[in-house]
């Protein structure tokens, strides 16, 4: 039983939308109700996962965002791109968004030294195409308490996670959070192979 809303694609379970093999992307649209901002997608995204920081854009009422990585070069802008800013250009992450209906449509990392940069982080629920990879995990947790949640209600936030078959984390996933040390090390120049 699902307790609290985490997110529109999350609460009746996340077999509602399947990956497909072999999928290979889809276009992206604002909330606009005319002159949508449109961002193709030209590939497959992987590492899609609900977001509970207070950075990534949320539906309305949502406690999560729904948040996956794509590489930057399968990702552009195709209709209305004089409507997408950037929410703070000082954030690691650029968060382009519509500055209308206040949508992110994709996040870009221009910092070289980031162990994340050359992904793009966009919002496949924006998509129509059906077969976007589903969620694995749930991320910064802990992050909901920031944006209002209620620290008694953690627990059950927690719960119906992992009753959808995500395995929550208060950063990232450990295999992301190792590529992020990972980078770290090789600048050190004490990353071993
Ligand atoms: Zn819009
Ligand atoms: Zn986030």
């Amino acid at each position: 039983m699902i307790t609290t809303k985490l997110h529109p694609r999350l609460d009746n379970g996340i077999n509602d939308y399947p990956e497909v093999k072999g999928f290979v992307g889809g276009t992206l649209k604002c909330l606009c109700k005319s002159n949508k901002v449109e961002v193709k997608v030209d590939s497959q995204t992987v590492h899609n996962h609900a977001c509970g920081c207070s950075k990534c854009w949320k539906p309305e009422g949502a406690e999560f965002s729904l948040v996956a990585v794509v590489s930057r070069d399968k990702v552009n802008v195709i209709s209305n791109a004089d409507k997408v800013e950037i929410v703070d250009e000082t954030a690691t992450i650029q968060r382009h968004f519509c500055k209308e209906c206040k949508v992110h449509l994709f996040g870009r990392i221009e910092n070289k030294d980031h162990a994340f940069y050359g992904l793009d982080f966009v919002h496949t629920e924006l998509s129509e195409d059906k077969g976007w990879s589903a969620p694995q995990f749930a991320a910064f947790v802990s992050s909901v308490i920031e944006t209002g949640t209620p620290v008694s209600k953690m627990a059950d936030i927690r719960k119906d996670l992992n009753n959808l078959g995500l395995p929550t984390y208060d950063v990232l996933s450990p295999e992301l959070m190792d590529l992020i040390s990972a980078k770290t090390a090789e600048l050190n120049g004490t990353l071993q192979k």
